[in-house]
């Protein structure tokens, strides 16, 4: 006798006899009730309807010859009823459990419980646990030490608009919730544990973008005496672990990472996350544009701009439509359009006309264009020019299935800049964030707008996986960065003042990473966005359709937090 509890999972009639598959987590069962045998029961077998739960006693056979399902572990077998409690019924699911069929995704979200029943998102929960814990052992082998830091903190910048949580003890003030927990985990090392980790939790109160959720997980590290190449190896180590482990069927393209410095891979792929599953790099013909006959591409180099020619093997086939296409992914990184010259018995372009037979002559041969290719040119600013043709090369690549499936391909990419303009305020920011740490401590301190910093980012097949940089362990090259960010003396003590304090109480070198990790779990799971990894997510508008977050809160609540909510222009 075996005693069994699940879901209907699916029920049949068989002529009187009644199959049931019961479904629990481990997979599904066959219940055979016969009426002839075991009648109670089988009166019972007939009022059940999917999704009920039941307790079902009976006895373990073999299925008859020819009815095996080689497709379930338990195909073999069938259990025969004997006895059945039906623990709960339940109403008819808004959409089927079983199955593939698509549902649209705000009834799964408001659903959520009746998704995760489903055998798609049950398997995402158990890989997403099993990679999780198979870090936790590689981290723990590895002599790093899980530390909780905590949710209720003072914020920290990372660029995001932060989250706040009034305080009811102290009128008037806020906790704010970490965008990540940069300076907890600096703080630690200065304490001493000099290897880190955590899987944390971050909330980042951004537009919702793409797949990006209000709250996700990341897998953070921090660790003391160290170089960027000490982090770049046991977060290497890891992956290419996590790799073997988790998607065998993938190739990983190269090993050690190529590392590519932020200059080479916009120069070379025009992104600083760049797809280098296949190879097409871009050229530069800047210095022949400088001095050529077209007129926008000489402006261009004047005004302090660069041209940058992508040569594309075989691309004299692309239709009028494709070339259109491809402009239009250029114009999304801000060229004003993209120009072309196409490869055959003569030189068809629009372009063409205004450049001397030398000069072209001199184009071609730099980027290597012979009889059948075409070759893009995009002349603006460094980044503009770099991304659009970059988008280009992402378009080309795709449209010409360059793109190898079954490839994993890591690239490390560091030596950004330190700070970047901001393009609405003008002001400087920092690339990564304000505690990475100068590549030159002094250079910095003699031209900081310019310097590099020890940042270094990981990329997979073209996505950001995970960021990270060297610290600054020194209080004035801290100091000076909060300046130069535009930060006063008054605001950086008022909100860093910790920081700055701490680091003159014997701060070790020290630098680190953080991971996404549902985008690098959505990644194994071969899904295409991460709410399909996460057990209870936003919807793409930061809405919990479940439980119904966002939600108004009632007067009472909100007085004893002296919260008072003025929602004129908002309704
Ligand atoms: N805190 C950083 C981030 O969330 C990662 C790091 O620098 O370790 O991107």
């Amino acid at each position: 006798m075996v005693t069994l509890c699940g879901w209907v999972h699916r029920r049949r009639d068989h002529g009187g006899i009644v199959f049931i598959d019961l479904r629990d987590r481990y997979g599904l069962t066959q219940i055979v009730s016969d009426p002839e045998k075991f009648a109670d029961a089988h009166k019972q077998m007939d009022t059940v309807r999917p999704e009920f739960v039941l307790q079902i006693e009976g006895v373990v056979n073999a299925r008859p010859k020819g009815q095996e399902n080689a497709n379930l572990t338990t195909g073999k077998i069938e259990v025969d009823v004997q006895k059945v409690t039906i623990l709960n019924p339940a109403k008819t699911p808004p959409f089927e459990i079983d199955g593939d069929k698509e549902v649209g995704e705000e009834l799964r979200l408001k659903y959520r419980y009746l998704d995760l029943r489903r055998e798609r998102m049950k398997k995402n929960l158990v890989l997403r646990h099993k990679v999780i814990k198979y870090i936790r052992d590689f981290m723990d082998k590895e002599n790093f030490l899980e530390v909780e830091t905590p949710i209720l903190i003072k914020g920290t910048p990372e660029g995001s608009r932060e989250y706040l949580v009034p305080s009811r003890l102290y009128p008037g003030t806020f906790y704010v919730l970490p965008q990540s927990p940069q300076q907890l985990k600096q703080l630690l090392m200065v304490a001493g544990f000099d290897r880190y980790f955590q899987i944390a939790r971050c909330f980042r109160d951004e537009d919702q973008r793409g797949d990006r959720q209000p709250e996700f997980t990341q897998l953070d590290v921090e660790m003391s005496f160290v170089r960027e190449e000490d982090v770049m190896a046991v977060n290497e180590k890891l992956l290419i672990e996590l790799v073997k482990k988790f998607a065998p069927q993938k190739k990983i393209q190269k090993t050690p990472f190529p590392v590519l410095t932020y200059e080479e891979t916009m120069n070379l792929y025009g992104s600083d996350k760049p797809d280098i599953r296949f190879d097409l790099p871009l050229s530069d013909i800047t210095d022949i544009a400088a001095d050529c006959g077209f007129g926008v591409f000489k402006s261009v180099v004047e005004a302090g701009g660069v041209v940058k020619a992508l040569k594309v093997d075989g691309g004299a086939k692309f239709t009028r439509k494709e070339t259109d296409e491809f402009e239009e992914a250029a114009k999304i990184y801000g060229a004003k359009g993209l120009a072309y010259v196409v490869i055959e018995d003569e030189l068809k372009s629009p372009i063409v006309k205004f450049f001397k037979k030398e000069e072209m002559d001199e184009i071609l041969e730099r980027v290597g264009a012979e009889k059948g290719d075409i070759v893009f040119f995009v002349a603006a600013g460094f980044e503009v020019a770099c991304t659009a043709l970059g988008a280009v090369r992402l378009a080309v690549g795709k449209k010409m299935a360059l793109i190898d499936e079954n490839l994993f391909a890591f690239t490390w990419v560091h030596d950004f800049p330190m700070f970047e303009v901001d393009k609405e305020s003008g002001k400087l920011n920092a690339v990564h964030h304000p505690f990475t740490s100068p590549k030159d401590s002094k250079e910095f301190l003699e031209n900081p707008k310019g310097a590099t910093a020890l940042g270094y980012d990981i990329v997979l097949n073209g996505s950001e996986i995970g960021g990270g940089s060297v610290r600054i362990h020194d209080s004035a090259v801290q100091a000076k960065v909060f300046e130069i960010l535009e930060i006063s003396k008054e605001d950086a003590e008022r909100r860093f003042g910790h920081m700055l304090e701490a680091f003159q109480y014997g701060a070790p070198p020290h630098a680190g990473i953080a991971w996404g990790l549902d985008r690098l779990v959505m990644i194994f799971a071969d899904e295409p966005n991460i709410r399909e990894v996460i057990a209870f997510p936003k919807d793409s508008k930061a809405k919990d359709l479940m439980l119904g977050a966002p939600s108004v809160m009632p007067a009472e609540q909100l007085e004893e937090l002296h919260v008072k909510i003025d929602l004129k222009d908002k309704r």
